[in-house]
């Protein structure tokens, strides 16, 4: 617990409480405007590179989804929190190697970041290993953008990669996640989301069993209003809540 009299947690823990209500009502406007319920917008609040109390902040507001990007962090924040809060889902939402796949899949509840048979394979073959309750969710990541900086499968390979990973035991795939390049104007990254949904809708309709493909995470700080027009139903969001990383 915070020391009474401390200042700067009482700051700190206000800035997070206001930034979190801002982002909380322009989702639920951006849904609104799209004619969709704010219900419908699941916001996974990102805390990489954030500590811990600012998180239990966040958790204290009601926030029940935690994205982060590397599993060492993921796993340390989540035994540090879930006793208090059982509740949270906890989205791994960075690449993951392989020989980190065993752990994610033991302490994640949704894995956003598949991007090749082999994490899927192993990310089943730890759950078909036991030691977790039910099967692991995952998204297929996409690089919409083409950038040869960002991981995910092309979207002509994504439907191969489907097929893959729907063929592994203890794995779901939940849907598609995309990450935008970075936009002076957030209009710009409006294509690469209309792709994404497409996308989506375009696989819901193979109709394969065991794929439920309800589930499109993208949108980020600077982007997320576009995303949630163009069907987002996952937004990550960082930045808008926490500040700048390294801030
Ligand atoms: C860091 C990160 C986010 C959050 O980014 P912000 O711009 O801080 O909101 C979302 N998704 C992924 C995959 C990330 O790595």
């Amino acid at each position: 617990m915070p020391r009474a009299g401390d200042h700067h947690a009482d700051r700190r823990r206000e800035i997070i409480r206001a930034n979190l209500s801002a982002v909380r009502e322009r989702v639920a406007a951006a849904a609104l405007r799209a004619g969709r319920s704010p219900y419908d917008v699941r916001i996974v609040v990102v805390t990489k590179d954030v500590e811990v109390e600012s998180v239990r902040a966040a958790l204290e507001l009601g926030v029940l989804d935690v994205g982060e990007n590397r599993v060492k962090e993921g796993v340390a924040k989540r035994a540090a929190l879930s006793t208090d809060f059982p509740a949270v889902r906890w989205h791994m939402i960075g690449h993951l190697q392989t020989n980190k796949a065993r752990k994610a899949a033991l302490e994640f509840d949704l894995v956003h970041s598949v991007d090749g048979p082999r994490v899927a394979e192993a990310l089943s073959r730890a759950v078909e290993e036991g030691g977790r309750v039910g099967p692991l969710g995952v998204l297929l990541q996409v690089n919409v953008s083409g950038e040869g900086t960002k991981f995910g499968v092309g979207p002509g390979e994504a439907e191969a990669l489907l097929r893959e990973v729907n063929r592994h035991p203890g794995i779901e795939v939940r849907g598609l996640m995309t990450i935008a390049p970075l936009a002076a104007d957030a209009e710009e990254t409006r294509p690469v989301f209309r792709r994404l949904a497409l996308l989506a809708r375009q696989m819901r309709e193979l109709g394969l069993e065991g794929v439920s493909m309800d589930i499109l995470s993208m949108g980020m700080s600077q982007d997320y209003e576009v995303a949630i027009s163009e069907g987002s139903n996952l937004v990550r969001i960082g930045t808008a809540v926490f500040g700048p990383r390294g801030g």
